[in-house]
């Protein structure tokens, strides 16, 4: 009986997703098309060193455009997620990226280019097949990709993702865990996952200039950055007053508004091209980081 119980409840999951994906029009078919006719594209986050004031890097974010408008990732993501159809959309984000900044990244090789992950990215070594795949060949090197693996979901299975994660290492690619301090794994999970860089969330970059306790947690998670020897990325900086607190406390690196919103590709190169002139040869970019 236990058997046939199973097999109903099977049955009764898989008429509830029949249902939600086949509906004439349903949200996940309408994924499912938009991915086919290409039309989620990642927008691009500048990543500036605070100290020197340089362009290091970027964070690409998924946006999907339609004819009625640019949908943002929050209202999209959790659907992609529950429907398998995430997959297939970052590898289209990454395809995307790649086309978009192969030549300035094969110009400017210390830039860097992030990802965003979910759990289930995390599962099994598939994800990096098709990173090695989409980047092979690319002027972009593995050596100039993160990816990032929020902190906000739980993952199904931590040595699984630690396999994952140091395979990615392994080819050269850095290992984020994003929004830390709002979520399931914690310190856990900087202990287990070996990541390289911690993302500290904006709701904690938020509280400077207002509570006192909130900002006793931003000073604890710089310092414990700074004693794991990983590398902090403030996001969601807004003000100067913000800024100028972070840089004073030691961080290095951030992103936000106060220096600008995740870009279209062609915005985004514009500005890199503003900050590193295509005529700054790569000579004199490595002699300048030296
Ligand atoms: P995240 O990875 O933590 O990305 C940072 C979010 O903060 C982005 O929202 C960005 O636009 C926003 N942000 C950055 N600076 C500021 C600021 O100064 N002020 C404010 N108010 N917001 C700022 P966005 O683009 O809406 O993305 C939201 C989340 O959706 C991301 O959070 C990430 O978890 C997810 N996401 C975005 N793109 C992708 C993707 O390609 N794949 C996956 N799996 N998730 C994605
Ligand atoms: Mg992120
Ligand atoms: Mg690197
Ligand atoms: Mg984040």
């Amino acid at each position: 009986y236990a058997n046939i119980g199973g097999v109903l409840v099977g049955l009764l999951f898989a008429l509830i997703y029949a249902m939600i994906t086949f509906r004439g029009g349903g949200p996940v078919r309408e994924i499912a098309d938009g991915i086919r006719r290409g039309e989620f594209e990642p927008y691009y986050q500048p990543v500036i060193d605070i100290v020197s004031g340089k362009l290091i890097g970027c964070e690409a974010l998924v946006r999907w455009r339609r004819r009625d408008g640019v949908i943002p990732p929050g209202r999209f993501i959790p659907l992609a997620e529950a429907s398998g159809e995430i997959y297939p959309m970052t590898l289209a984000v990454m395809t995307k990226a790649r086309d978009d900044l192969g030549a300035l990244y094969g110009r400017l090789p210390h830039l860097e280019l992030g990802f965003n992950l979910v759990a289930g990215h995390f599962d099994n070594l598939d994800i990096v097949d098709d990173v090695q795949r989409i980047f092979d060949g690319s002027p972009i090197r593995m050596s100039q990709l993160m990816f990032e693996v929020t902190e906000r979901q739980p993952l199904q299975n931590i040595a699984r993702a630690r396999v994952v994660i140091s395979r990615l290492q392994q080819l050269g690619a850095r290992v984020a865990l994003d929004d830390v301090g709002t979520g399931h794994g914690g310190l856990s999970y900087l202990l287990k996952l070996g990541v390289d860089v911690m993302k500290m969330d904006k709701m904690f970059v938020d509280a400077i200039g207002t509570e006192r306790y909130s900002v006793a947690i931003v000073d604890s998670l710089v310092k414990l950055a700074a004693d794991m020897r990983l590398e902090l990325i403030a996001e969601g900086v807004e003000t100067f007053e913000q800024l100028q607190y972070l840089r004073q406390k030691g961080v290095r690196v951030a992103q936000g508004y106060v220096f600008a919103p995740p870009l279209p590709a062609a915005s985004f190169l514009q500005l890199a091209d503003a900050m590193h002139p295509a005529h700054e040869t790569r000579a004199a970019v490595d002699a300048d980081d030296a």
